[in-house]
């Protein structure tokens, strides 16, 4: 299966460069980033620390669809939006990790998501993914009377908060309740803020130094607090989940996909 990468000069890119060469059954079919990035023109293996393979960093996300099964992008909203367009235009699949995408960046993946298949996931883990099973499970049990906050904290380069884990946790949380997240959602705190209203779901974040990414939801009664958690000590178990994902797409009915969906969970 030919798999290209987009944005593959990022933190995750790199990760998935090294992760499509790696993988059976994958083959890498290019690269791109935007225009004017400082590593234009590279090789692709040179860009990851190995051996030349022969293609090329470029900024013709078109020709890269058009030489792909499917595509994956970890970038920024408004590339991920566009890149939702040429996959609808090109048939090719996509894999979708960026995450801090607004309303009419979704609406483009959405409606991509009619002729295409596209698997988005705010976290490729699979350990996420089973929390997220985990949290949904809980607060159907735990009612309440138990107060949830999630906490995320990550390095400090990361640019949305709170993180696309933490808001996908929040809304298995509400799942599980019942109720709507943005009805119950508090993503801030600061001053006299008076009590906690009852059935909440706070959302907090922390940021610094090179976290991965760690995510905690905890569930407070008066007399006890159950809390689940997991953290990433690499990168490349998203990267590994994400390739996963885009051999995963063959064959597969056009129509937007979950990580869970992938995993069978
Ligand atoms: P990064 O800033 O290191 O990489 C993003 C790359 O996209 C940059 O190299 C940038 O130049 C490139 N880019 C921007 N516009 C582009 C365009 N038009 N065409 C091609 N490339 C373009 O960031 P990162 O840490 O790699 O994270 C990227 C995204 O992935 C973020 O939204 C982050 O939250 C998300 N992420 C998701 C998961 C997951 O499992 N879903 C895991 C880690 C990170």
């Amino acid at each position: 299966m030919k798999i290209g990468i987009v944005g593959a000069a990022g933190r995750m890119g790199r990760m998935l460069l090294a992760a499509t060469v790696a993988a059976d059954g994958a083959v890498l079919s290019g690269g791109t980033e935007a225009a004017g990035h400082p590593k234009m023109g590279q090789d692709l293996g040179r860009l990851v620390g190995g051996a030349d393979l022969g293609v090329a960093l470029t900024a013709d996300p078109k020709a890269l669809f058009a030489a792909s099964d499917a595509v994956i992008d970890f970038t920024v909203p408004s590339a991920t939006a566009t890149h939702a367009l040429l996959a609808a235009e090109t048939g090719t699949h996509l894999v979708i990790g960026t995450t801090g995408l607004g309303a009419p960046h979704q609406d483009a993946v959405d409606r991509a998501a009619e002729t295409v298949t596209i698997v988005q996931a705010a976290n490729f883990s699979i350990g996420v993914n089973l929390l997220l099973g985990l949290v949904e499970r809980a607060a159907t049990i735990l009612d309440d009377s138990y107060d949830i906050e999630i906490l995320d904290m990550h390095h400090r380069h990361k640019v949305d908060a709170p993180s696309g884990t933490a808001l996908a946790l929040a809304r298995a949380a509400a799942q599980g309740r019942g109720v709507e997240l943005d009805a119950v959602a508090c993503k801030e705190r600061d001053g006299i803020i008076g009590a906690r209203p009852r059935g909440e779901i706070g959302i907090q974040t922390l940021r610094g130094g090179g976290v991965v990414g760690d995510h905690t939801v905890i569930f407070a009664d008066m007399g006890e607090r159950v809390e689940i958690g997991h953290k990433a000590g690499s990168r490349e178990i998203f990267a590994g989940g994400a390739v996963r994902a885009a051999l995963w797409t063959a064959g597969q009915k056009p129509g937007l996909y979950s990580m869970q969906d992938v995993l069978g969970f």
